[in-house]
């Protein structure tokens, strides 16, 4: 809203590498918000693209006044790019989408339906979900575990057309956490949290910013970053591991008193097969322990979550000069 008016919606994207989803992205989401007659920004965060991301995003603002685009010093992550999306949202409704069109801008006014009805969480979950089949059965176990583990209880973590007040992510962008899955997160915050069902599409240019490793580290923040449940499974799996172990020498023992010296040599590949599953488990174990500790270290050093090299005028805060507000963002959240 170039400033002038304080927008009611701020609709924040995250966008790594989508310049061929630019336009397409505008010329339906404009209409729609112009349609839901309320003052509103556009925040586009261009996640160190290494394509026209960028120069597309600023080519559009003459036409959309309402275009705010921030840019990161290199690839951050989706959910940091969400984070300083919040940061720099001045409405009291934000609605995160993603760039490739998967989530229809059409869906947007239910959204906002959702928020007049008073709810300050508007989750949604996909229906119909046009991805390959590989990646729905994995957000499939992925839902049902993290629902388990967290105890939040939302039908689907991953779609990110949501919508959030502006007290719940002013909650979130505190949240000093290295890496935080915002979804989950924010429902901790709801007090009168809603679902409702949208519709998805396949994406419509470039490929997904997933790939089989960053879903695997993505379920791993989301999982440690919900729970210790994790760590007393470690406990409780150890225990049993040991009282098995421990029954298995004795077991072995008698065995060994009772039929004598040849029988023991030919245990020998039972043996191995446990001594594999074992450390196998060790394995397993010490990863996860890696992980806690891993953002232990993250958070005592203190790194900035994203750093932002430059935010275009279009919304940069009325009351506070450019550099000051990049400088800001630039803190650990
Ligand atoms: N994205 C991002 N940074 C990343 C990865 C993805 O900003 O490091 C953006 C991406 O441009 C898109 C959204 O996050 O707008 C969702 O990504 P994608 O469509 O690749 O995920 P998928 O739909 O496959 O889950
Ligand atoms: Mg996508």
């Amino acid at each position: 809203m170039n400033g002038q008016v304080s927008p009611t919606l701020s609709v924040v994207i995250p966008m790594k590498n989508e310049a061929p989803n630019v336009s397409p992205l505008f010329e339906r989401l404009f209409p729609v918000l112009y349609g839901l007659s309320l003052p509103f920004e556009v925040i586009c965060v261009d996640d160190g693209s290494t394509d026209q991301t960028f120069s597309r995003l600023t080519q559009q603002q003459e036409r959309y006044p309402e275009l705010c685009v921030i840019s990161f010093a290199r690839n951050f992550g989706q959910h940091a790019a969400v984070m300083a999306g919040f940061n720099q949202a001045r409405g009291e409704w934000i609605i995160t989408l993603d760039a490739d069109l998967q989530n229809p801008p059409e869906e947007i006014p239910k959204l906002v339906a959702a928020f007049r009805e008073g709810h300050d969480l508007v989750g949604t979950y996909r229906e119909n979900r046009k991805d390959p089949y590989f990646r729905k059965l994995a957000s499939d176990m992925v839902n049902r575990m993290t629902r388990k583990i967290s105890g939040v209880s939302l039908k689907d973590f991953g779609c990110m057309l949501r919508g959030y007040t502006r007290e719940i992510t002013q909650q979130l962008v505190k949240e000093r956490e290295y890496r935080i899955f915002i979804p989950a997160l924010a429902a901790l915050y709801a007090k009168n949290p809603v679902e409702i069902p949208v519709s998805h599409a396949p994406r419509v240019e470039g490929d997904s910013k997933y790939s089989f490793a960053k879903l695997i580290s993505l379920q791993l923040d989301l999982m440690t970053s919900l729970s210790l449940a994790p760590l007393r499974l470690l406990f409780l799996m150890g225990s049993a591991i040991a009282i098995l172990g421990i029954s298995f020498g004795c077991l072995l023992i008698i065995l060994r008193i009772i039929l004598g010296p040849n029988w023991a040599a030919q245990g020998i590949f039972t043996l191995f097969a446990i001594l594999f599953i074992l450390i196998g488990g060790q394995f397993i174990a010490f990863g996860l322990l890696g992980e806690y500790i891993g953002r232990i270290f993250q958070e005592v050093r203190g790194h900035p979550v994203y750093v932002i090299k430059q935010i275009l005028p279009a919304c940069s805060s009325d009351d506070k000069p450019p550099e000051q507000a990049g400088a800001e963002r630039s803190n650990p959240l």
